[in-house]
């Protein structure tokens, strides 16, 4: 990739950084459609936020991509942000416009709910309003109880986690209208939910490298024909609960599809032109198993 006097900054705004594969996929994908822009992984302690994040708008960058521990804060510092950050609270792109006083407006978004959404496209009619259960309550599982209680309209959903009393406040603070069901139980109830559901989401990091032998779901026998279960997780690409949910005859989704496609959304903004999905897909792969 040529760097130019034109190539203009993108920057992901976490901490830790070094294992993001955010970098890898925008580059790629800034690459193969020749768009003049260059991503940089920036680590940035909670209290430099601000000052990083007017940062952005001083030097020129595009925008940026957000993650932990920063999702929620950053969305406090934004001047405009879509309905999918405000019902979630939280933002993980941010795109630099200029306002019509030539000020730089920062736009914040929430592309994990699009991705979601995006990446059950091919098996859309096996989701939609049926039973699902979410199993944790961090940033992931907001976007995801959100994408199901609005756009996938599931029947009901039920909230695993380990601290039902903040699944509790995650579910009141989503700010639905009341038209979807939304239960919260503790982790130990699950079982006899996971069997009810169809669709079944880890939206933990427990099964994720390097502690590949766990799983948040310890009696496979839960599983049948009937479900669709879906692990977060991108490395590796098969946890021990797809494994298992397979062996059982579930169809299983890892966390690749979201991952491609909440960058694919955010790529969109900053460029205005579609990610090459499949030149990304392709490389990623390399890094994952
Ligand atoms: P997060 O905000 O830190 O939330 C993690 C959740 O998992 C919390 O509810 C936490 O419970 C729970 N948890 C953590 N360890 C647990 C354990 N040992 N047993 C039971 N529950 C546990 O993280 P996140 O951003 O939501 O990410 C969650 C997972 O989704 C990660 O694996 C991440 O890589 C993946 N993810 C994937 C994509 C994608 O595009 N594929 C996007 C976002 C996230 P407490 O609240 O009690 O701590």
């Amino acid at each position: 990739m040529k760097i130019t006097a034109d190539t203009r900054p993108i920057a992901l705004l976490g901490h830790p950084v070094e294992h993001s594969l955010s970098p890898l996929i925008h580059n790629i994908a800034f690459e193969k459609s020749a768009q003049p822009f260059v991503y940089v992984a920036a680590d940035v302690r909670e209290g430099d936020l601000p000052t990083a994040i007017r940062g952005l708008g001083a030097l020129g960058f595009r925008g940026a991509n957000v993650t932990i521990p920063h999702k929620r804060a950053a969305m406090e510092l934004m001047d405009e942000v879509t309905p999918q950050a405000v019902a979630t609270r939280a933002i993980n792109t941010i795109t630099c416009e200029r306002g019509p006083d030539g000020d730089i407006l920062f736009v914040g978004d929430n592309t994990d709910v699009t991705g979601f959404i995006a990446s059950l496209q091919p098996m859309i009619e096996r989701v939609m309003d049926r039973p699902a259960l979410v199993i944790g309550s961090g940033g992931a599982a907001r976007a995801v109880v959100y994408a199901l209680a609005t756009t996938l309209r599931a029947s009901r959903t039920v909230v695993a986690a380990r601290s039902p009393e903040k699944a509790q406040r995650m579910v009141s603070e989503l700010a639905l209208d009341g038209a979807s069901e939304i239960d919260v139980v503790d982790l130990g109830q699950l079982a006899p939910h996971a069997s009810q559901a169809t669709l079944v989401v880890n939206a933990t990091p427990v099964g994720m490298h390097p502690d590949v032998d766990a799983t948040p779901i310890s009696d496979a026998s839960v599983f049948s024909s009937n479900h669709l279960v879906y692990d977060l997780i991108y490395r590796p690409r098969r946890t021990r609960l797809l494994r298992e949910a397979a062996d059982r005859g579930a169809t299983v989704v890892d966390g690749t599809e979201m991952l491609l496609a909440q960058a694919a959304a955010a790529f969109a903004r900053w460029t205005g032109v579609e990610m090459p999905l499949d030149d990304v897909r392709g490389a990623l792969q390399a890094f994952q198993d």
